[in-house]
């Protein structure tokens, strides 16, 4: 039985690892890298090592100095959290070789499940409907050329290994694919060090619709319901929630035994995601397994009660999953807005520096994990995610309020975030109905509808935020009664009804 895990990780999700870990009495080590001296994680942890300089490649994707801390600190298993190496099927094998538990799949279904390519040709094996496209690896422009003539434009390049929105590209005829095929191609040796391209039909209107699945040592399988994450940049997800409201109960059960299908069609173990896209005309494609725990995942846990990092121990131990799939009720409504930082009007740029300080909101179904405390610093070399709010409610509506409200209450200093954005999206008709789909962005005008919002002050942003907010910081610091009549608070989402 694991006594001791260290978490490869560092942010928010090495935090939501460590407290399941203490509410299970199972001792923690971080890791920590020079620009993580002072985070939150490493203060946490029952203990920590240092693993080298700022850069991933020096600290948190250097297996041999994470080995080295494992070795040192005596832990028996390893969680990696998502990103870094969660999906690096040689630290699985290098962990599997040195009798450490590895919290997740085996280094031999990561690597299917890796390659987008070899996971698509397992699905087409198990009669699970894939995205249409090239039936292998496009060897070079000309076969590239010639698989998308047959298939139609718009495609998309992908490289096989790709990852977190990156090595894909849309092309739209001849010229533009001959381009894109360089740009992929560098990319993806720049971000993982290899390429290898398939060609896929594009989907339009689409929604992103992906099942959290759950498979034991013993061959049991359940899914955990689904997610939506249509609401994207750049193909990465910005606002997720559970259920979707494109999926009834029939489909809920149809697409989940494809589930099923497909988990054992790379015989995965642990917790992993079957990601799938919502063609406009209600058809399902699936499109990859992501191999790990999901950013998203708290949605699922507001819904299902569980605690997913528990259950992903109890299968390391060799645990048979605790429950049937008939067992598994879906209950109310769950939303995440991921609060990055970063400037919603530079195009998505990181915004990085010192966070002075820091309101975390909280309330009736409210949860938000976190990394900042007042005084802690956004680095420029990690993710850009700050936060994950996450709001419950019994109907759509009520979780969708507790998420305005818990925005409003969100206060941020010293960086630019996805706030102001999250509102506007929010307060959309169109959000409100349901209407999603990953170019929800584009489609709707919303960069120009946050604008529109910040100029009539129905949100406030940068420099006028931080006045608003520093008014509000002195109101609370100040030993003065406050006066009756409205606060010194900023715009809320109330005032604008
Ligand atoms: P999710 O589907 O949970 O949103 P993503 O694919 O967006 O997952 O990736 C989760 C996190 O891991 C993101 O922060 C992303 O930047 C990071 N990530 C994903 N793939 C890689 C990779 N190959 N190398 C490094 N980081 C990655
Ligand atoms: P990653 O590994 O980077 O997460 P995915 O294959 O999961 O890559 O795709 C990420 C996102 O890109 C999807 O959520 C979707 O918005 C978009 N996408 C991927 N494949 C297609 C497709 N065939 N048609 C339309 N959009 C797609
Ligand atoms: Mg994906």
């Amino acid at each position: 039985m694991i006594e001791k895990i260290l978490i490869s990780n560092r942010g928010e999700i090495a935090l939501r690892v460590i407290r399941t870990c203490n509410a299970l009495g199972i001792k923690t080590v971080a890791v920590y890298s020079d620009e993580d001296y002072n985070s939150l994680h490493v203060k946490q942890a029952d203990e920590a090592y240092y693993i080298g300089k700022a850069a991933p490649k020096e600290s948190y994707l250097n297996q041999e100095k994470i080995m080295e801390a494992i070795v040192a600190s005596g832990a028996d298993a390893v969680h990696p959290g998502y990103g870094f190496l969660s999906e690096n099927s040689d630290f699985a094998k290098l962990c599997e070789d040195n009798k450490i538990n590895f919290i997740g799949p085996s280094a031999a279904s990561m690597d299917l499940c890796g390659d987008k390519m070899l996971c698509k040709a397992a699905m087409f094996k198990a009669k699970v409907p894939t995205v249409p496209g090239s039936p292998g690896i496009v060897n070079g422009v000309e076969e590239a050329l010639d698989t998308a003539n047959q298939i139609g434009y718009p495609v998309l390049l992908k490289s096989v290994y790709g990852g977190g929105g990156r090595g894909i590209r849309l092309v739209n005829n001849d010229n533009e694919l001959q381009q894109a095929f360089e740009t992929v191609t560098g990319e993806s040796i720049a971000a993982f060090g290899k390429s290898a391209i398939i060609v896929e039909k594009f989907l339009e209107k689409t929604r992103h619709i992906e099942y959290q699945m759950a498979r034991d040592k013993h061959g049991n399988t359940v899914h955990i319901f689904e997610r939506e994450c249509s609401i994207q940049r750049r193909n990465q997800k910005l606002i997720e929630q559970t259920p979707s409201p494109a999926v009834d109960q029939k489909t809920r059960d149809r697409i989940g035994e494809l589930v099923i299908r497909a988990a054992e069609a790379v015989d995965y173990t642990n917790l992993g995601t079957a990601e799938f896209l919502r063609a406009d005309n209600g058809e399902f494609y699936f499109i990859e397994i992501n191999a790990r725990l999901q950013v998203e995942h708290p949605i699922t846990e507001l819904v299902s009660g569980l605690d997913l990092v528990k259950l992903q121990i109890d299968i390391a131990n060799g645990q048979p999953l605790p429950f049937k799939q008939k067992d598994l009720k879906m209950n109310g409504y769950a939303i995440e807005c991921r609060i990055n930082a970063e400037d919603t009007f530079l195009d998505f740029a990181p915004s990085t520096g010192p966070i002075p300080d820091v309101t975390i909101p909280s309330g009736p179904g409210v949860r938000c994990d976190t990394y900042l405390y007042p005084g802690c610093t956004v680095s420029p070399f990690y993710d850009s995610l700050m936060a994950k709010l996450c709001t419950w409610g019994q109907t759509f509506e009520e979780s969708r309020l507790r998420m305005l409200t818990a925005l409003d209450d969100f206060y941020i200093r010293g960086v630019e975030n996805s706030i102001p954005l999250y509102k506007t999206i929010l307060n959309t008709e169109e959000y409100k109905k349901g209407q999603l789909s990953t170019d929800f962005l584009k489609r709707f005008g919303i960069i120009d509808r946050l604008t529109q919002d910040i100029k009539n002050e129905r949100i406030l942003k940068g420099e006028v935020a931080v006045a608003a907010a520093l008014m509000y910081s002195e109101y609370y610091k100040s030993k003065a009664k406050p006066s009756t009549g409205p606060n010194p608070r900023w715009k809320s989402h109330m005032d604008r009804r």
